[in-house]
């Protein structure tokens, strides 16, 4: 059959949240996007560093992207981490990448991938695009974890690569440090060992006093903190993930990473958004604010709502959570329908925009009942 594609890609629909246009949905709260674009300075300083780099776009760009490497090590430190080194800092086009790299590097055929469901979708495709037998444990219906099962399920699968959103996603829950700890030794107890892979793509939404596995780097070894300036610095537009880890995983990828794969536009698009970084960060604290507001106000509604550490909020529990997604989507207001049945999650937007999702809902709800 053309095209020759591999049997068990035949058939599989592309990864992606359906997309409507602003007409059709004004209110767009499904990707758990950053509602506020940058500044018109922000915006200004992003052209003028890329169009610098315009300049010698006939020369590839810095392969080792080392500039970037320090500004984001420094970022790091004021975010969790300290004494983060630029060694210890990988990017590529979106966390997405960056992950796909680490399952290049450590998956692959007769290896293990493992993460506790409901998780974040796209690993099950990084270890299918890398032939990586894909492993999924259990949440408890909290959807938090319970650590002597996991342990046993890592001491027991040995998977090469654990995956463990926090804040997760759709949940939104986040990890306490002693699973992550627990589980970095789980992986490290055979041979040659696993490592562990805490996405923290929501980490800057994370509640006072929840801590960043980044304060872990120091004691294991095999621990991996993914980051993405998707989210928190509103740049998912720019593509631009990255991670914290020994430098000895960094090297790893550098064997399978493309040449040049970070564009020049790209390094210099982000290494202008961190000189701006306290401004595009600014709104963290407004958006954290409306989601714990937007949590509360569905719990008053008599929905569960799962605790939220992210920029969005999985609540429920729905009989017919399609009929409350197309409600919604009558109303011009865009959500996502995904976690376990019965649930729907939206993304925290402006003000204005979680008013008029709270409206269409209370609508919806009153005539689907
Ligand atoms: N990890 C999680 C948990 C996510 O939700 C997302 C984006 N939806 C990503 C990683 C990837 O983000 P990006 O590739 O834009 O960095």
């Amino acid at each position: 059959m053309f095209p020759p594609l591999r049997d068990e890609l035949r058939g599989i629909e592309p990864y992606g949240a359906p997309q409507l246009s602003l007409e059709q949905a004004p209110v767009q709260l499904n990707v758990n996007e950053n509602p506020y674009g940058p500044s018109p300075e922000a915006a200004a300083d992003i052209a003028r560093a890329v169009g610098a780099a315009a300049v010698s776009l006939n020369r590839y760009p810095d392969r080792e992207f080392v500039e970037l490497r320090s500004a984001l090590a420094a970022y790091l430190d004021t975010s969790g981490g300290s004494g983060i080194t630029p060694e210890m800092v990988w990017a590529a086009n979106g966390s997405n990448e960056v992950m796909l790299q680490l399952l290049q590097a450590f998956g692959g055929p007769g290896r293990v991938a493992l993460s506790f469901a409901p998780t974040y979708s796209m690993y099950p495709e990084y270890a299918r695009d890398t032939m990586t037998e894909w492993v999924a444990g259990h949440r408890a219906e909290d959807f938090s974890l319970d650590l002597d099962a996991a342990r046993r399920l890592v001491e027991e699968r040995r998977p090469s690569v654990v995956l463990l959103p926090s804040p997760n996603n759709p949940t939104g829950t986040v990890l306490p440090p002693q699973a992550v700890t627990m589980l970095c030794e789980a992986a490290a107890s055979y041979e040659p060992g696993g490592i562990v892979v805490v996405d923290e793509a929501y980490g800057e939404f994370r509640r006072a006093g929840t801590p960043s596995a980044l304060e872990l780097l120091p004691q294991h070894r095999n621990l991996v903190v993914t980051r993405t300036m998707s989210k928190a610095f509103a740049l998912a537009g720019a593509r631009l993930g990255y991670l914290a880890a020994d430098p000895s995983i960094c090297d790893a990828i550098r064997v399978v990473r493309l040449p040049y794969h970070l564009s020049a536009v790209t390094q210099a698009t982000a290494l202008a958004a961190l000189r701006h970084a306290p401004e595009l960060l600014g709104k963290v604290d407004d958006l954290r604010a409306e989601r714990d507001a937007t949590v509360a106000w569905l719990r008053e509604q008599g929905l569960e709502v799962a605790d939220s550490d992210a920029n969005f909020a999985l609540f429920g529990r729905f009989a017919d959570r399609h009929a409350v997604w197309q409600g919604l989507v009558d109303r011009g207001v865009l959500i996502r329908e995904t976690g376990p049945d019965g649930w729907l999650r939206v993304s925290i937007g402006t003000a204005e925009e979680m008013a008029a999702f709270k409206k269409a809902l209370l609508d919806t709800i009153e005539t689907t009942k």
